[in-house]
């Protein structure tokens, strides 16, 4: 089956439109596909989309085999698509275990369950677990962002910009975690780091002004002439 298939998507805000006949897919053996590019390209409009927070002018989503375009950002997260967002929205003045009970609103019964294996993967939600997010480190929100994504039992997990204003050695920890959830779930990763996100990816599409410009391997687009010389030093 294919996880992700959207095909010919127009989206905009008001009379401004972002993206241009964007169509990808995410295949079922497929652990991650990044969506990379610079800044303003659309790449956050295109998950926001996906996630049903923005409604397309034109062009199909179908998600897990479903036609998701008129379905709301819960049923989206319901069906299975879960997104981490940028600005991680996670609730500052509460706990980080309220903030992840936040997450299981869906699956109640299973939250004990299901937060061990969080906080497995994630220790410093433990130790953490009675402070309020609010006061958590810039890498430890991200990791309780993610946490919390989790607890929501996705089928497919999004990132938008996982690594975004963290230190390089704790966007590198981020990218690990990803790995490891990848292994499990798919991940489905938008990125500015181009070259971490095209090395972690089985395949990738490269958004410019709207439009993707280039799809291949992540290899094939770490060789690229036109990735290396625009997105890559050295
Ligand atoms: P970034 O890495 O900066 O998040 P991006 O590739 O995710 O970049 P988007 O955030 O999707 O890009 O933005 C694409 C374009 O849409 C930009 O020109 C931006 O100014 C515009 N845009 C984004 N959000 C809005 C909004 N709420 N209203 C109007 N224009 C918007």
């Amino acid at each position: 089956m294919t996880l992700i298939d959207v095909e010919n998507l127009n989206v905009g805000y008001g009379d401004l439109q972002v993206l241009w006949d964007v169509s990808m897919t995410v295949e079922e053996d497929e652990s991650v596909i990044a969506i990379v590019g610079p800044n303003g390209a659309g790449k956050t409009t295109l998950l926001k989309t996906l996630s049903g927070l923005l409604e397309p002018t034109s062009g199909t989503i179908e998600i897990f085999g479903e036609d998701t375009s008129e379905y709301s950002p819960e049923e989206i997260i319901e069906h299975g698509f879960v997104q981490v967002p940028e600005e991680r929205n996670l609730f500052d003045d509460m706990s980080v275990y309220d903030n992840l009970r936040m997450g299981s609103y869906r699956h109640r019964e299973q939250f004990e369950e299901t937060r061990e294996e969080v906080v497995n993967m994630f220790p410093v939600l433990e130790e953490r677990r009675n402070q309020h997010a609010g006061t958590l480190s810039g890498g430890e929100q991200q990791m309780l962002a993610i946490g919390r994504g989790l607890m929501a039992q996705p089928k497919m997990l999004a990132f938008d910009e996982p690594s975004g204003a963290l230190a390089p050695q704790l966007a590198e920890r981020v990218f690990e975690k990803i790995e490891e959830i990848s292994d499990d779930i798919p991940v489905l990763l938008v990125e500015q780091h181009v070259d971490r996100a095209l090395e972690l990816a089985d395949r990738a599409y490269l958004l410019e002004n709207g439009r993707i410009v280039t799809e291949g391997t992540g290899d094939d687009l770490l060789e690229s002439d036109h990735v290396r010389e625009a997105y890559l030093r050295g």
